[in-house]
């Protein structure tokens, strides 16, 4: 399996900020902010979120620690969002004059765990 060098370098973007996060924060203590769940200190069970949605910012105030079932829910919430948001352009622009759609409509979700 190859990865792109894009990819390797988001990978080692995002181990640089979950260390990052993890010496600021104590994972043996850590509550997640969202829903209040305490993994106390079960590896792998917090996420560290970028919230601005862009995985280069690794400022400490873009960085959030969440628990795996509330990251997933964040990056459902903001696909469906950035979906609908497409589909509503797109349904206007067609009402206005008919020309086809040309335009892509992104399904990334742009995180892992
Ligand atoms: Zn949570
Ligand atoms: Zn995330």
């Amino acid at each position: 399996m190859t990865l792109s060098s894009r990819r390797r370098l988001e990978l080692r973007v995002r181990d640089r900020h979950r260390e990052r996060f993890w010496t600021e924060y104590d994972r043996e203590s850590y509550t997640c902010p969202s829903c209040g769940y305490e993994a106390r200190g079960v590896d792998g069970e917090f996420h560290v979120h970028h919230i601005d949605g862009d995985w280069l910012n690794g400022h400490p105030l873009n960085l959030i620690g969440l628990c795996a079932r509330c990251h997933k829910r964040v990056h459902g919430i903001v696909a469906r969002e950035a979906a609908l948001q497409e589909w509503k352009a797109r349904v206007e622009d067609l009402g206005k004059e008919s020309k086809p759609y040309t335009g892509v409509i992104s399904t990334a979700t742009g995180w892992s765990a």
